[in-house]
């Protein structure tokens, strides 16, 4: 099998799914207040569909598998797509991104599917902070339901959004709290993705800052040694084994050069990037009788033609015109 490889020579096997573009939660960096519009139910692809479309993939060599969203513990009996996925032979690495809101019910049944990461999207430990950043007042939901999947087994990561002039004071607690519960805690500097074009680089609070201020104010930070070169996160590790903190310094410091992630949107879109202007449509081909060959020569396509990078930081940069809860973050 010859692998999924772009003109640049970057081999891809690492694939994001999102199941659903609907979140219960509306982050104001990535959803508005009100008046979202959700893609029609039956523009969504099916859990057939969906576990075609990555069955196809791992016969291209992916093996590592992202769900995500939108909100995917929204998305009716993700329990058994998540079964489904994880007994897909080739899959090496089954992980899910969400916002914990759901997780106090659905750790349990995702566990006993087969799933054993998840990465929990949590910005501030305050509950007024919280309701400011989420216009949602869930904050212990989110921490039981971290609380539930720690119990249960997981490898947790959490995931902030490191907006400048709003998540300083939140770095220090959520970096504590992370390391007193043995979770590494990730910082996600902001991205042009946000459905209200609120963003511009001055709002990006960067990696370095955060390591800066972690450093000095919760213990010394050091690189990891033997990095993945391919993993997005440039990772630290505390100098007193107090474990891991990563960062994603997509705009401060891209990682396109290394980049092996491909993505399947909720409504059935091929992207070979978060920021790609242009998406090939896979469900109309499913929903047409396409064949495996012809949607595996869709996804060859798809990944060849992808560019260098995003150039967030060029004056070139035009923004998807999809906010990040309807591409799958
Ligand atoms: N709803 C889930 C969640 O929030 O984790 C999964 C989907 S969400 C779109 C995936 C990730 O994108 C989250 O970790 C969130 O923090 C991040 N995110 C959303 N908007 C962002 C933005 N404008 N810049 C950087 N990260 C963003
Ligand atoms: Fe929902 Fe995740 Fe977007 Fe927040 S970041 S609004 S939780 S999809």
């Amino acid at each position: 099998m010859t692998p999924l490889v772009d003109s640049f020579g970057r081999v891809h096997d690492n694939l994001r799914v999102s199941v659903t573009d609907r979140c219960n939660i509306r982050c104001f960096y990535c959803m508005p207040e009100t008046g979202v519009q959700f893609v029609n139910r039956a523009e969504i692809l099916d859990f057939e569909e969906i576990e075609r479309f990555v069955r196809i993939a791992v016969s291209l060599g992916t093996t590592k598998l992202r769900v995500t969203g939108g909100e995917p513990l929204v998305r009716r009996d993700l329990p058994v797509l998540i079964r489904r996925l994880a007994a897909i032979p080739g899959i090496r690495d089954l992980a899910l991104t969400t916002n914990g809101v759901l997780l106090p019910e659905l750790a349990g049944p995702l566990y006993d599917a087969g799933l054993r990461r998840v990465n929990v999207h949590l910005d501030t430990l305050d509950q007024e902070r919280f309701l400011r950043i989420t216009r949602r007042d869930d904050l212990g939901r989110v921490l039981a339901g971290i609380e539930a999947a720690r119990r249960l087994g997981y490898r947790i990561k959490l995931n902030a959004v490191a907006v400048k002039d709003l998540l300083e004071p939140d770095i220090v607690p959520l970096a504590r709290y992370a390391r007193e519960n043995g979770i590494e805690a990730r910082f996600i500097e902001f991205m042009p993705l946000d459905a209200q074009n609120l963003w511009d680089r001055s709002k990006v609070l960067t990696a370095d800052q955060i390591l800066a201020t972690l450093s000095r104010e919760v213990a010394p930070l050091v690189p990891v040694p033997d990095p993945d070169p391919r993993a997005p996160a440039s990772e630290y590790e505390y100098a007193d084994g107090g474990g891991r903190v990563g960062f994603i310094a997509s705009v401060s410091k891209p990682f396109c050069m290394n980049c092996n992630r491909f993505r399947l949107t909720a409504d059935g879109k091929l992207r070979y990037c978060l920021f790609a202007i242009h998406e090939d449509d896979v469900k109309t081909l499913m929903r047409a009788g396409g064949s495996d060959e012809e949607i595996a020569a869709l996804i060859r396509r798809n990944v060849a033609g992808k560019w260098e990078g995003h150039e967030i930081s060029s004056a070139k940069f035009v923004a998807p015109p999809r906010p990040m809860y309807s591409i799958g973050g």
